[in-house]
């Protein structure tokens, strides 16, 4: 009687679908790139190599991808590159991770390498510093916009520049469409900041990013975990990088900034201080063999490794390959933490999204995995709103793509806008984004169905 109570409760076994996510890439998959046909896996893993052989212009491309893309592709390339607001650099571990038959469809293509024919006009409402980091910067290179929390800008460089980055502003050498803002990047600017953070006791919690903390010299690692641990007040410290995703191999390779790293997290875990690193993967297709040993590193030496993804029309913007990734970077120990909306940046329409398309991706991944891997999607607030849950908003209009957002403990009694990509309306909504004076009028109507004033704050 007991074995057949037992069969009836029996879960039927998974199907092949279930262990997609261990199917990791493995092998010399570089050797299919022509340029890369003779590199060995001590050349290709190191850090060195894969700096000095990034892609930086087209030229470099044809030369890099030839025989595998036709000349059409490579004038589109061209043309993608004369309209970019943000400068190119891509790590031949990338270029290695596209799927160069299918060029126009692969999501890592599509981060790092423009295409002149996919480019959209930018939102009518669209600005240059869109979450307003400039107005709460209280020195160069700090931005102090939560009450307990500030990040700490100590450089403009990055081992990859991502089409859709939010510091688009300040990150990357100018370009003809957009000159740069400066960062901290002096030793003057970077010990302002530190005496900031030292004058204000509520900060508990800092972020280091940039640019990005895989280009800091391991001894500017030690200087800057060493005067931040220092400040008793601080508790926290995340080093920001998109490293892991788009060069692993660094990790293996240069030693000294991994123990650099592991260093900094030591000394504050002795000092009762978490350290951690915040890094950033937006599709499963970065994750391969060489991603897995790297972050088995950190995770034998004890360093917590979470993932902030954006949300990329064509990239991960379908529920199954969100799922894939999430479920990926938990097999691999990095901590699925957030999926953010795409911010509104200059010359990236086409990788926007809907928040409706948030909704609904959050909806099928939540119950795919445990909570704790499980990632919050956020929306964070054009303005200065800061990070909201995608779902805590007081108005969606879905029909002209206004969607209002208050942030209390932030900034109390305001309003923040986030708008939907127009090419994603019907055309007669489209239009009225084109009538100045009917946009306002629809917008103030929103901000009020959300139960404000009319009044709202600009991007
Ligand atoms: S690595 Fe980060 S800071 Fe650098 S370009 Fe990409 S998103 Fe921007």
């Amino acid at each position: 009687m007991e074995t057949i109570a037992r069969e009836a409760h029996l879960k039927p076994p998974a199907g092949p679908e279930a262990f997609a996510h261990k199917n990791i890439r493995q092998g010399e998959f570089w050797r299919a790139i022509p340029k890369y046909r003779e590199i060995d896996e001590a050349t290709f893993l190191d850090h060195i190599w894969q700096g000095q052989h990034s892609i930086k212009s087209p030229d470099e491309l044809l030369e890099t991808v030839s025989g595998l893309v036709d000349g059409a592709f490579i004038d589109d390339v061209r043309d993608g590159f004369a309209r970019a607001p943000m400068a190119v650099r891509v790590s031949p571990y990338m270029i290695a991770s596209v799927n160069w038959e299918h060029p126009y469809d692969d999501p890592i293509r599509t981060q790092f390498i423009p295409l002149g024919s996919k480019l959209k006009a930018d939102h009518p409402r669209l600005t240059h510093d869109s979450l307003h980091e400039l107005e709460d910067s209280p020195v160069p290179g700090l931005t102090h916009r939560y009450v307990d929390k500030a990040l700490f800008l100590p450089l403009n460089v990055c081992p990859v520049y991502c089409r859709f980055c939010t510091r688009s502003y300040a990150i990357g050498a100018d370009t003809d469409v957009v000159e740069k803002v400066s960062l901290a990047k002096t030793p003057k600017q970077w010990n302002d900041a530190f005496a900031y953070i030292a004058s204000r006791p509520e900060l508990e919690d800092i972020v280091i990013s940039g640019g990005d903390s895989y280009q800091l010299a391991p001894k500017n690692i030690l200087a800057i975990g060493d005067a931040l641990l220092a400040i008793p007040h601080v508790r926290r410290l995340r080093f920001a990088t998109k490293g892991p995703a788009v060069m692993p191999s660094k990790i293996l390779t240069d030693t000294a900034w991994t123990d650099a790293i592991c260093s900094v997290v030591d000394k504050g875990r002795k000092l009762g201080k978490e350290v951690v690193i915040h890094t950033h993967f937006n599709s499963p297709n970065e994750i391969s063999w060489i991603t897995q040993k790297a972050l088995d590193v950190f995770f034998q030496r004890g360093v917590t490794v979470r993932n902030q993804t954006v949300l990329i029309r064509g990239v991960n913007d379908d529920p199954t390959t969100m799922q894939l990734l999430v479920k990926r970077l938990g097999y691999i120990n990095v901590h699925p933490y957030y999926v953010y909306m795409h911010d509104l940046v200059k010359g990236v329409e086409d990788l926007r999204t809907t928040v409706q398309t948030s909704l609904d991706v959050e909806k099928f991944v939540r119950g795919s995995t445990a909570g704790f891997n499980t990632p919050t999607f956020i929306c964070d607030a054009p303005g200065g709103g800061g990070k909201r849950d995608v779902h805590s908003f007081d108005y969606y209009d879905r029909e002209n793509g206004i969607v209002v957002y208050s942030a209390p403990s932030v900034k109390p009694g305001q309003h923040f806008v986030y708008f939907d990509p127009i090419d994603t309306l019907a055309p007669d909504a489209v239009a009225r984004w084109h009538a100045p004076a009917i946009a306002e009028e629809m917008i103030a109507e929103a901000v009020a169905k959300a139960g404000g004033p009319r009044s709202y704050v600009q991007a």
